[in-house]
């Protein structure tokens, strides 16, 4: 197939390009390099252009002949979200709108899309299924959650068929050491607890030791990025052959709480982790665990990289690069 990966220079669309030209697709990144790195560009072409621009988006369509669009560009922080929501909305929703009517415009049928558990909110039952109320509590979840409204009238108005894939915690990255994380900010767990073994940065905060868990620290549900580019590929293939739309929630069903990823990278990278308790982060679950039975049952999906030992050990070769610790 030929593929436009909007966003492809960023942390999960970088690994999805090069898996994406692994398994034979010819791929084309679109990315306005807002957040995104260009060296993390590892095949395929370029088209670097920002999603406000329709015309350029005309452009990439008239050129491009794709046969689907996959879509991770988008701004990520909750906490950012809540401050500036016009961010976001203009971001997340106004600029995937304009991605969808380019592809439409160019009769492109097919589309993947980068959601996340922040659309079900505060969790009513945990593991969360694709069945839960979506009833997100903050402006990023909720710019996720209309775009998801959006896919499901323009899958009935226009023929517009989509996967929307809600990602739990994504975390790791490439087992070859080519790709991974690099936000700037960063202000995921994983990449976090890695620059304190690392010692990028000095310590690691805890955010909360009072929540109603075993030890007392947020449970997620962490997953590989190379699980998550697989779940892609898969969902290409459901577009191909069911000519309908789905959404699939993507996590490994376990949870590990915020001290047990500490404890992990102490036994992984054999260093000291300096920890400061820190308040609870607003808006922040207890627990957060995806029931991902569907994406097995419908997709096929089978995450191989499930142990978080293995997702730590990942993370941590690509830290030791950005460490310079080689
Ligand atoms: N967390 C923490 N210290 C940090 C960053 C995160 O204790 O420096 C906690 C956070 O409160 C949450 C979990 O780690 O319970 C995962 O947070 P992250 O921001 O990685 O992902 P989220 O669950 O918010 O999508």
């Amino acid at each position: 197939m030929r593929l436009l990966v909007v966003g492809g220079a960023g942390y999960i669309g970088s690994h999805m390009v090069k898996r994406c030209a692994a398994a034979g697709h010819e791929v084309v990144t679109l990315d306005n390099f807002s957040t995104g790195h260009r060296d993390a560009l590892t095949a395929g072409g370029l088209i670097e252009a920002d999603l406000a621009d329709r015309d350029a988006l005309g452009r990439a369509f008239a050129a491009g002949r794709f046969d689907a669009v996959m879509h991770f560009a988008s701004f990520i922080q909750v906490a950012e979200s809540v401050r500036d929501p016009a961010r976001y909305y203009r971001n997340n929703y106004a600029n995937t709108l304009n991605l969808l009517e380019a592809m439409l415009a160019h009769r492109v049928r097919r589309f993947v899309f980068s959601s996340s558990a922040a659309v079900f909110g505060e969790p009513q039952r945990v593991p969360i299924d694709e069945a839960h109320p979506a009833y997100p509590i903050n402006p990023y979840g909720r710019s996720k959650r209309m775009v998801e409204e959006t896919l499901a009238d323009f899958d009935r108005a226009y023929g517009l068929r989509s996967v929307a894939l809600r990602y739990f915690n994504a975390a790791g990255a490439d087992p070859e050491g080519e790709l991974g994380e690099r936000h700037e900010p960063e202000t995921h767990l994983v990449p976090l607890v890695l620059r304190a073994a690392s010692g990028r940065s000095p310590a690691v905060s805890v955010f909360g030791r009072d929540y109603d868990t075993p030890d007392g620290t947020c449970i997620r549900d962490y997953i590989h990025v190379a699980d998550l580019c697989e779940a892609h590929l898969l969902a290409l293939d459901f577009l191909a052959a069911r000519d309908r739309s789905a959404a699939f929630n993507l996590g490994n069903g376990n949870g590990f709480s915020v001290q047990e990823v500490i404890d992990a990278v102490r036994r992984v990278t054999g260093r000291a982790v300096k920890i400061v308790d820190a308040p609870r982060r607003e808006g922040d679950p207890a627990r957060l665990v995806a029931d991902a039975r569907a994406a097995r049952a419908v997709l096929g999906w089978r995450p191989r990289y499930h142990a978080l030992d293995t997702i730590v050990a990942h993370a941590w070769a690509w830290e030791r690069r950005q460490a310079g610790l080689e």
